[in-house]
This record gives structure tokens, sequence and C-alpha cells, in this order.
């Protein structure tokens, strides 16, 4: 599975960097945001480093597809019952701050810090 040393998120996948996981398979993890813009905000990521959504094509819609699935089952796990935010920053212009895919997911009562 491709892997980057140098990836934050990467390392948060081999256990080097603790988080607070929320799920996890083969494929994909998910973890609580160190800085949460809401009372409950994750964020899901695929294991294998793949740098922003501009470097998916179609051998990844499948992935990104379960990414999605997972959003709902996710919160309803959490206990957000009124609604949530998806949201996936992509590029300088789009405000990414981390190169390693990610889907943020905010939701529980307002206001939030952000959004
Ligand atoms: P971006 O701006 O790239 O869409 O979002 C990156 C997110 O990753 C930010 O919301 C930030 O708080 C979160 N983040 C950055 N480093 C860490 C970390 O080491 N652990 C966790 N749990 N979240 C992080
Ligand atoms: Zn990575």
């Amino acid at each position: 599975m491709t892997h980057d040393a140098n990836c934050i998120f990467c390392k948060i996948i081999a256990g080097q960097i603790p988080s607070r996981k929320a799920y996890e398979d083969e494929e994909l993890l998910a973890f609580h945001d160190i800085n949460p813009w809401a009372p409950v905000h994750v964020l899901i990521i695929p294991k294998a480093h793949v740098a922003t959504l501009s470097d998916t094509g179609p051998e990844h819609a499948a992935m990104l597809g379960r990414m999605l699935a997972l959003a709902p089952r996710l919160m309803a796990e959490l206990g957000v019952t009124n609604g949530y935010r998806t949201v996936i920053n992509t590029g300088p212009d789009g405000g990414q701050e981390v190169y390693h895919l990610h889907m943020h997911v905010m939701g529980g009562p307002r206001p939030w810090l952000k959004g």
C-alpha cells in the first residue's frame, strides 16, 4: 500500500502519531480532528497515501464511494441526529493543509467554531 514517510496522516495510520479513532477497516480510517470546528468532527481517510482529490482517477471510485458511504454510519454511531457537513478541501485554493486525501465530517449542535 502506498505510504509517504513524511506524511502526518500516514504516521497516524502507522500508529506513529496517536489519534482518537472512530472507525477502521482494511481500506479506511476515521479519527477525530485534533482541532474540531464542530462538536463532532471526524476525518475519513484512505489508508493508501493519495495526496489530494485531484490525484484520484476512475480506479479510486470505489474507495471514494466507501468514504462517502461511511459518513452517515459514523454520524449515527457518534449520536449526530440533526445533520452534518461533509467537506473535502483540495489544493492551495481549496484550503488543503494536510496533503493526504481526507473528508471532514462535522456535526452536532450549533454554533460551530467554523462553517
Ligand atoms: P485540511 O485543511 O487539510 O482540509 O484539514 C486538515 C485537518 O487535519 C485540520 O482540520 C487539522 O485540525 C487536522 N489535523 C492536522 N494534524 C492533525 C493530527 O496530528 N491529528 C489529528 N487528529 N488531526 C490533525
Ligand atoms: Zn499520507
